[in-house]
């Protein structure tokens, strides 16, 4: 795989200050396939002051201009979409269709539209005698994982770059190679030097001296809910904006009414995808008492259908974690109905696709984020009992209800304490805003909102 030996600062490859290096492990096979440099301080001082020295051009850019520019940078994605593909597989071990429908696919989507909304946002409006003028945050640090690689980094670039930002990136350590591939991408469709900068790094090196950096005037943050607290107090410290898209334990709730077969086969389907590493994934299925031996015998027959097409996961820690999961939920007193803790093969980091039963709230399963193929199975009374069991956990960001009726769903969800819910299937609108309760995160992402996030208002009375 190609890796740059540089960081992407000022619109050029620049060495870097240190000499230390990561390995990127493909998780298939657990070939080294690439090496790039493990940034310091120094360099993400460098690259901020190139972002700083970037920011007041950019932002006196119209913003129909910055919407062509993003939209040049979603045209070189397209036509760099094989690779990207390829680049995502290699490090994080998908399989090629689904690297192409969603890791490449997904980001050319956001890409079109933050190029679309630069040019359409309303950046000024009257208020009485006001005119309230909705400006740029400013330079901002975006620190991303390594589950959906390239989706998370234009989620938060393309807005920023929408809003008139400039912005300093430190992506996953796993997931390296597809970062270095948008630097280049930028590069190619002709965005000003220094508007995006790329070092590469380890989170407590690289990522902390971003968050902590006085040049960054909002941090940018999707991971765990651990590394977000941290990042949330660097910042209120400084007093600086910070966005945080964090953990998840979301809920699948099967209403009595609901075609139990289509909401099972979905649910199954929607945790297993990406190998469970999927934020916003149903963990937990509840199904009211009088369906729910049929639905965990249906749960497990659909499950073991991926022990096929499962890719791996992203690395040996993640792998050890998630069996562990499986095995205390065993502990606690949860039925095995499909998968298990062993390995399915040899080599590379493969989990089975596992389904737990009788899991109820209080289990370690039930409550925190296993981030792998790991379905659990609960048994609700009533629907008050399924409410109480779906707000349950400290997270709070997505979900899904089933119902024959569509107001009945709808009723339930309004009472969930989550940011996202399906109504029987409903698609992914990569519009829609997206993001946390609770302790899944503070802030937005994608669409309108997402753009909001890289503004501020100041006010001029006439
Ligand atoms: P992580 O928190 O370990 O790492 C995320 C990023 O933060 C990486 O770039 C890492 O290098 C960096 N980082 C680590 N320690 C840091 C520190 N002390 N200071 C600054 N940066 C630091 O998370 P992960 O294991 O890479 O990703 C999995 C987690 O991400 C899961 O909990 C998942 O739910 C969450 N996630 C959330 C969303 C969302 O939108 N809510 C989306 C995807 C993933």
């Amino acid at each position: 795989m190609k890796a740059h030996d540089g960081m992407y600062i000022g619109g050029a490859w620049r060495p870097p200050a240190g000499t230390d290096t990561i390995e990127v492990v493909d998780p298939v096979d657990e070939r080294v396939i690439g090496r790039v440099p493990a940034g310091t301080a120094a360099d993400i001082d460098a690259a901020v002051h190139a972002a700083r020295a970037a920011l007041p051009g950019w932002a006196a850019t119209p913003p129909a201009e910055r919407g062509a520019v993003i939209g040049a940078l979603r045209d070189v994605l397209a036509a760099r979409r094989e690779e990207i593909a390829e680049t995502v597989t290699a490090e994080l071990g998908t399989p090629l269709p689904f690297s192409r429908k969603v890791h490449a696919d997904l980001p050319i989507t956001v890409a079109g539209s933050y190029a679309e909304l630069a040019a359409t946002h309303t950046f000024e409006e009257r208020v009485g005698n006001s005119t309230v003028l909705h400006e740029r945050i400013g330079v901002v640090g975006a620190i991303t994982p390594w589950n959906y690689p390239l989706h998370q980094i234009v989620a938060k670039v393309a807005p920023a770059l929408a809003a008139g930002c400039t912005v300093v990136l430190k992506p996953a350590e796993d997931t390296p190679l597809v970062a270095q591939l948008f630097a280049e991408a930028v590069h190619e469709a002709g965005v000003p030097a220094g508007v995006f900068n790329l070092v590469t790094g380890l989170g407590v090196v690289a990522g902390q001296a971003l968050a902590a950096h006085d040049g960054v005037d909002m941090v940018s943050f999707t991971g765990s809910t651990a590394v977000g607290r941290g990042i949330g107090a660097t910042a209120g410290a400084a007093i600086k904006r910070v966005a945080l898209e964090l953990g998840g334990k979301s809920a699948n709730v099967v209403l009595p009414s609901a075609d139990l077969t289509k909401a099972v086969t979905v649910g199954v389907a929607n945790v297993m995808s990406n190998s469970g590493q999927t934020c916003s994934a149903w963990t937990r299925m509840l199904v009211h008492a009088s369906h729910y031996d049929e639905a965990v015998e249906l749960a497990a027959a659909t499950a073991a259908k991926y022990a096929e097409r499962l890719g791996p996961l992203v690395n040996a820690r993640q792998r050890d974690r998630v069996r562990g999961y499986i095995e205390k939920g065993i502990a606690e007193g949860a039925r095995l109905v499909a998968g298990g803790p062993e390995s399915p093969r040899e080599k590379g980091y493969f989990v089975s696709p596992t389904v737990l039963a009788d899991v109820t709230p209080g289990m370690t399963v039930a409550q925190e984020e296993i981030f792998g193929p790991v379905l659990s199975v609960l048994r609700y009374e009533d629907e008050e009992d399924a409410l109480r069991i779906a707000n349950g956990t400290v997270y709070g960001l997505a979900g899904a209800v089933w119902a024959a009726d569509e107001a009945e769903a709808v009723a339930f969800a309004r009472r969930m304490d989550t940011g996202q819910v399906d109504i029987n299937g409903g698609r992914f609108n990569p519009r829609a805003p997206f993001g946390g309760y609770k302790q899944s995160g503070v802030g937005r992402e994608l669409g309108a909102h997402g753009l909001a996030e890289y503004l501020q208002t100041k006010s001029l009375q006439f």
